[in-house]
């Protein structure tokens, strides 16, 4: 299945429950405007390398498009379509007034020197600078991409158009950025899961968790989780998983995945499981934090846990979808799992255009504060309408969006 096809169907599952007409699906799909440019640069070792760079820009109703830039291998237009179509939702879910875009480069980071990533960084923007902006579209950090790269589109942007911190997001906090982005995510998902396990009448202490990824948002999360007294027994990067029944040492790990560059590479205190096994162990929560579509109808059926979050974009197919639905699985969807990251992203604009410094506290009290209604309001949703979690989110969020796009008028 492709990305575009599982956010089309996730759209008319819902869209059928609130008998939305085939015209307005069909203007609520449809993306407001698609640039592909090619990005041309000078390699460290003087060859020549072409990128191609896109951005889809999916809605605006209810106001300027937002999104992350992924730097990945396996990025093209169609999964950066639907990543764009998901941050519609997502922004409408949480309630913050932004519409949805995406970006993306089809590179490997990790085979590329800092100043090659800033070159096609910044060549990228060269190519998009005229259809960006703090009133148009506002691009984050995403998957490959990180607050560095956020201060080169800030700075590229700002030679064309002059002083605007608000054209990007997820910026350094010396430079314009808000404190608490980066784990914004991982808080996210943290304060989602205690929600959640409360409302589902399970304390954290009794929640055995499997947490696949360990990057930005899986380290956060699993700071956040065994902060919360979540018993985190699973975690797992590219080097594979690593499990512990009673329980890993999250803030060993944090520490050395700090000493060595990002990795859990040769973390000796754990049993050493595959990616695979840790979807499918026997514990209370999983939470896939890694790339999209890592749950299929293949291995949905040996899937244990009887709660997942998707802290990832994607994580689950639907097909596997259906198979949790009909089997009682709870899955909190991505448009509300990982939307922390997009709400702190909206204090950093605001924080931007009132030239006003937000501290931390705040950003976490105000952070919390919209996860946990648009929680309330989901989970209401769902009672009242007899739906999946993930059902209820998305009639929350193309309602408002369709409301939104009428009330503007079409003309
Ligand atoms: N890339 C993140 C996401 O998928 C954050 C987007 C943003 O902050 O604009 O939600």
């Amino acid at each position: 299945m492709r990305a575009i096809d599982a956010t089309r169907l996730y759209f008319d599952r819902a869209a059928d429950r609130i008998d939305l007409s085939e015209n307005m699906r069909q203007l609520l799909l449809t993306a407001k405007r698609e640039i592909s440019v090619q990005i041309a640069v000078e390699l460290d070792n003087g060859e020549i390398a072409t990128f191609i760079g896109y951005r889809v820009q999916h809605d605006d109703a209810r106001g300027p498009m937002k999104g992350g830039l992924r730097y990945h291998p396996e990025v093209d237009l169609g999964e950066v379509r639907s990543l764009a179509a998901l941050m519609t939702w997502k922004t409408a879910v949480v309630d913050i007034p932004f519409g949805g875009a995406k970006g993306g480069i089809a590179v490997d980071p990790a085979k590329l020197s800092p100043r090659e990533m800033e070159r096609i960084t910044r060549k990228f923007i060269d190519g998009i600078h005229d259809v960006i902006g703090p009133d148009v579209d506002i691009p984050a950090p995403d998957m490959g991409t990180n607050a560095e790269v956020m201060a080169w589109i800030m700075n590229q942007y700002q030679k064309y158009h002059g002083f605007n911190p608000g054209v990007v997001t997820g910026k350094p906090v010396e430079l314009h950025g808000i404190p608490g982005r980066e784990e914004a995510t991982g808080r996210g998902v943290g304060h989602l899961a205690f929600k959640l396990m409360s409302r589902l009448g399970r304390k954290a202490q009794q929640t055995r968790v499997a947490l696949q990824g360990f990057g930005n948002v899986g380290s956060h999360a699993a700071k956040f989780l065994s902060e919360a007294e979540f018993k985190v027994v699973a975690v797992s990067d590219v080097s594979g998983g690593y499990y512990r029944p009673e329980g890993l040492d999250i803030p060993k790990m944090l520490q050395y995945a700090r000493e060595h560059q990002s990795s859990l590479q040769g973390y000796t205190e754990a049993e050493r499981i595959s990616n695979e096994q840790l979807l499918e162990l026997d514990v209370e929560l999983l939470v896939p934090a890694a790339l999209g579509g890592v749950i299929t109808a293949q291995n949905a059926p040996r899937v244990k846990a009887p709660v997942i979050i998707e802290a990832a974009n994607q994580p689950v197919w639907p097909d596997a979808d259906h198979i949790f639905d009909q089997q009682g699985t709870v899955v909190l969807p991505d448009i509300l799992a990982n939307a922390g990251g997009v709400t702190v992203s909206y204090f950093e604009w605001v924080q931007n255009r009132q030239h006003y410094q937000w501290g931390l506290n705040r950003v976490r009290q105000e952070l919390d504060r919209v996860l946990s209604d648009s929680f309330e309001r989901v989970w209401t949703v769902a009672s009242e309408r007899k739906v999946s979690l993930r059902t209820a989110a998305y009639i929350l969020g193309i309602g408002r969006v369709g409301r939104a796009t009428i009330l503007g008028g079409i003309t």
